[in-house]
């Protein structure tokens, strides 16, 4: 149980100067996340890349431009969400983070969901997806917002993969579509009873 006592900014300045993992050791500049907190929706990536270890901004390069024509897709801004990683240092030649660095890091994502308190968490790729699909597959299981106890999360395809790859992209476009009807049809989690197992909108 996590007590809210530090704002966004507050758990911000302490990533950036923190060495809990052997990330710190390589990385140039430590990627905390940006954007309002609270906020209607939240992304979830993998780790900075070479570009946002540069600038310590999340999803700056190739993958963050496409991220912003999705945006675009469904009429939103990156000011108007909140984006972070689950790991905040690069992974060296972007190899995939480990489960030690994904544990270390973890408290840091606890707070940002804490404080973003998004209607909705849409996790890009398989890392951030992990965290509540344990054991699930990112093909079979994208596009399908699913409620856990406190928020409802929305796995999707990594924008990285799906810049490629035809059959992602097209996947990843048609999931981002249905974004805005999604937060319209789930009323803010703490008004609504708790469902014993998690539930899934069979509305989509
Ligand atoms: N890929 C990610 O997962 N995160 C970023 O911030 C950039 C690229
Ligand atoms: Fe700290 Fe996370 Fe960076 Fe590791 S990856 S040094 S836990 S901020």
């Amino acid at each position: 149980m996590i007590t809210i006592q530090r704002s966004i900014g507050d758990i911000a300045a302490e990533v950036k100067g923190c060495t809990r993992c052997a990330l710190s050791r390589g990385r140039k500049l430590a990627v905390p996340g940006e954007g309002p907190a609270p906020a209607e929706l939240m992304f979830i990536g993998e780790g900075p890349g070479f570009h946002e270890n540069e600038q310590g901004r999340p999803f700056v390069g190739a993958a963050g431009k496409f991220l912003e024509q999705l945006l675009g897709s469904i009429g939103l801004t990156r000011q108007d969400v909140y984006i972070t990683n689950v790991v905040k240092c690069r992974p060296p030649n972007n190899r995939d983070p480990m489960p030690e660095e994904m544990a270390a890091c973890k408290d840091y994502l606890d707070e940002q969901i804490a404080l973003v308190n998004p209607r909705l968490i849409v996790t890009l790729g398989r890392f951030s997806m992990a965290r509540w699909f344990q054991g699930e597959s990112i093909s079979r299981i994208h596009g399908q917002p699913r409620r856990f106890a406190d928020h409802w999360v929305f796995p999707c395809f990594h924008p990285a993969a799906a810049l490629h790859q035809e059959k992602f992209r097209a996947l990843i476009e048609a999931d981002f579509l249905r974004i805005p009807e999604i937060i319209g049809q789930i009323a803010p989690v703490a008004s609504q009873p708790q469902p014993a197992e998690p539930e899934q909108l069979t509305l989509f």
